[in-house]
């Protein structure tokens, strides 16, 4: 069977760029993976169970196009020696700009003022002042150090949460309780899952206070969305401006009919720069892999 291409499963969908340029390299198979797949490639989204490993005896790696991968399950990859590949760099200067885009969007209110406009309303409903906030980042890592140096000359202060303190000037913070606490705006940037999963709740949210703002652009599964949505429509919190979702493409209406929210479609690598480069990232962890090489962005 030499020269054959070997199987790869289209997990999700995946950007047509990407798809042409694995079809000319693999055998691509959409709605149902073959016994002999030995790749997987997806998006950030894509789950990966026991299940799925089980029917995939000759699977060698897992290509993510993006960097999350909450939803495969690590320790069952690991037990079988296959490979997890992500598109680390790609992507973080654009998720960066995203959060940051989002935060002033809430307080300057830019897509309500937008929408106002739009419908032939002339108001100046006062927005808040960004400069001089204590911004809190929980995940400290490739996008939240990227958001920190955004933020920098807004912020009277950077604090941050991760499992470990940094080398670097912003102030650790290691209980995400003090973290909400002390911040005026709340940018989570930390992978989903278990360990993070509600991380934001109802108690969380009333440390941030009337005052404060949370943005997240890492994963909707961090933040407890009933809670959010009662805190908001009881102004326990200022706003909120929000890229992921717990049930996603689905964005209840509660959260779609408040002006100090702001929503975007899971967009934070949605740039062309970054999407060509997270498409060639897929495909040289792909050619490494193949070629018995380590993939670039194989995960440690
Ligand atoms: P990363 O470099 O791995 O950074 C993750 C950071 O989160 C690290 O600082 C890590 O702390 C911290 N962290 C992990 N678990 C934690 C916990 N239980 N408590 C506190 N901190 C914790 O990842 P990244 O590239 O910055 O990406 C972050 C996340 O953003 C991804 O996992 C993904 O879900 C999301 N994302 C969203 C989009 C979008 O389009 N909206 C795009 C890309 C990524 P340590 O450094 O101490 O380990």
């Amino acid at each position: 069977m030499a020269g054959m291409p070997h199987d790869l499963f289209l997990a999700t969908s995946i950007p047509p760029a990407l798809e042409l340029a694995l079809a000319e390299r693999f055998q691509l198979h959409r709605d149902d993976a073959p016994p002999s797949t030995r790749a997987i490639v997806g998006g950030g989204m894509m789950t990966v169970d026991q299940a799925l490993l089980d029917r995939l005896p000759a699977l060698e790696i897992i290509a993510v196009h993006g960097v999350g991968h909450d939803r495969i399950d690590r320790e069952a990859v690991a037990a079988r020696g296959i490979r997890i590949a992500i598109t680390p760099d790609a992507l973080t200067e654009d998720v960066a700009d995203q959060a940051i885009a989002l935060w002033l969007a809430v307080e300057r209110r830019v897509a309500a003022n937008d929408r106002a406009m739009r419908m032939g309303n002339w108001t100046v409903p006062l927005g808040r002042r960004a400069s001089g906030r204590r911004i809190g980042i929980f995940g400290l890592g490739r996008i939240g150090q990227a958001i920190a140096r955004r933020a920098e000359p807004f912020a009277s202060e950077i604090l941050y949460t991760a499992r470990s303190a940094k080398p670097v000037s912003w102030r650790f913070v290691p209980d995400p309780a003090q973290l909400a606490a002390e911040s005026d705006v709340l940018i989570l940037a930390a992978p989903g899952g278990a360990d993070t999963h509600h991380l934001v709740d109802a108690a969380m949210l009333d440390r941030l206070g009337p005052e404060g703002v949370i943005v997240n652009i890492a994963r909707g599964s961090l933040i407890d969305e009933e809670a959010l949505i009662a805190a908001l429509e009881a102004h326990r919190i200022a706003g909120a401006g929000l890229d992921v979702f717990a049930e996603e493409p689905d964005v209840p209406y509660a959260l779609r009919r408040m002006n100090h929210v702001v929503l975007a479609p899971h967009q934070g690598s949605a740039t062309r720069e970054a999407r060509a480069e997270m498409a060639a990232m897929v495909v040289a962890n792909l050619e490494a892999h193949f070629a018995g090489r380590e993939p670039p962005g194989l995960l440690d």
